[in-house]
């Protein structure tokens, strides 16, 4: 267990190391990033073998989120977020511009988004929204939030745009529940949207040609054509203001960027800058992702209290066959879900996470006692979140119409 000196120090990097995962699945399903000669594929759908974070960095061409940068980050916002603390957020593009954007007084603003499926969202779905929100908070920027409603339809997910139409609102207002700057905050959904937005996507249309969006997304000889034109959509956004938007999402998503990086200087805007995730591990193990189709894997915000009871009772834990054993050997915290699970998002406090860890290793602390305290703490905040739900529906329409922000987006014309 040692053999690290001192232990403080070997067990923070242990912790960071091994912390967080999170997807954000908002842009198309079909974004097609396999890595299967590593032994490992990361596609929006799925996360299947050991990621090796610091070959993907590789792969995908991106930067690493070193200690300088996160560093400059907790200077200028006065703090960190734990997700920069522990390396949750570890690769990034252009964020070093972003900071030097925000010195200079140019400022930056924030772009995100959830495209509403047949089922509700789960906990990983809100991780990067929590990180947007921190962000939006700390640097005071506008924050644009797309709900692409038409998507699931397009990619043949649903059978009918009505299918996703209740968890619509329902998306939004867990999204806006988080606490988002009402003043500074326009969700829009594209169904609703579209007439302000369409001059804008068909610029960007023309500089997409087939050959390039077919090698990015995958699409076939079946891909609807109305799912073909829909990145020209995803990338509108990114042109709300001529500032450099930044994107905090998962590293799954990068591929859809470089498509806006290639094209953003010829329609005379700022290429994306892009805060990179890790993924969020699925109850069933640090090799799975959470799946809102397969329950077992996901803690839903609308799992009342015996169902997050029993989904956490049965997670893949990293403890030992028997008590005795527990106690001698002590548990593997590193591949454990529910200490991922404090880490991502209900243990704010790293000296506590630490604790946590080191009474694991050393066998003082049991699963048993472990998962229960984790149930608490999710049902606790599940609770607080479907309060802050309600509050957030009469805020609704300021982040959709009435709004500072929202006032000027439904007169903005891309120009
Ligand atoms: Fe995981 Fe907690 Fe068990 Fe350790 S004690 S293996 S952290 S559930």
């Amino acid at each position: 267990m040692s053999g690290c000196a001192p232990k403080g120090a070997c067990a923070r990097a242990l912790v960071l190391s091994q912390i967080g995962r999170v997807i954000l699945k908002f842009f198309l399903p079909v974004v097609v990033v396999v890595f299967m000669e590593s032994g490992y594929s990361v596609t929006p759908w799925e996360a299947r073998g050991k990621i090796d974070y610091d070959k993907l960095i590789e792969e995908f061409g991106v930067e690493k989120l070193g200690p300088e940068l996160v560093e400059r980050i907790g200077r200028l916002a006065g703090g960190l977020h734990w997700l920069l603390r522990r390396g949750f957020f570890f690769a990034h593009r252009d964020l070093g511009l972003v900071l030097d954007d925000y010195e200079a007084g140019r400022g930056f603003f924030l772009y995100t988004g959830r495209a509403p499926s047949n089922s509700p969202m789960h906990i990983a779905h809100i991780v990067p929204f929590v990180a947007t929100r921190w962000l939006q908070e700390k640097f005071n920027v506008n924050v644009y939030i797309e709900i692409p409603d038409e998507e699931k339809f397009l990619a043949k997910k649903v059978e009918s745009l009505d299918e996703v139409e209740p968890y619509v609102r329902q998306d939004i207002l867990n999204i806006a529940a988080l606490g988002f700057d009402p003043d500074r905050t326009f969700i829009f959904r594209d169904t609703e949207y579209i007439s302000r937005m369409y001059r804008a996507a068909v610029r960007v249309a023309r500089l997409i040609n087939f050959s390039t969006a077919k090698a990015v997304f995958g699409f076939d000889g079946e891909t609807s054509i109305g799912l073909i034109f829909y990145p020209a959509l995803q990338i509108v956004p990114t042109l709300f203001e001529n500032k450099r938007p930044l994107i905090p999402c998962g590293i799954d998503q990068d591929p859809y960027f470089r498509l806006q990086r290639d094209i953003a200087p010829r329609l005379g805007r700022y290429k994306t800058a892009e805060m990179l995730s890790k993924l969020v591990w699925g109850l069933t193990g640090p090799e799975t992702k959470m799946s809102a189709s397969q329950p077992e894997t996901a803690i839903l915000l609308n799992d009342p209290p015996d169902v997050v009871k029993k989904k956490i009772m049965n997670a893949y834990t990293g403890g030992r066959a028997t008590i005795e054993e527990q106690r001698r050997l002590g548990g593997v915290p590193e591949v454990c879900t529910v200490f991922h699970w404090y880490s991502v998002l209900f243990e704010e406090d790293d000296k506590k996470l630490e604790e946590r860890y080191w009474a694991c290793k050393t066998g003082k602390l049991m699963c048993g006692e472990c998962k229960l305290e984790l149930v608490q703490r999710i049902n606790r905040f599940l609770e607080q979140h479907r309060a802050n739900v309600k509050r957030a529906e009469e805020k609704l329409h300021l982040y959709m119409y009435d709004g500072k922000l929202a006032q000027e987006m439904w007169n903005w014309e891309f120009r």
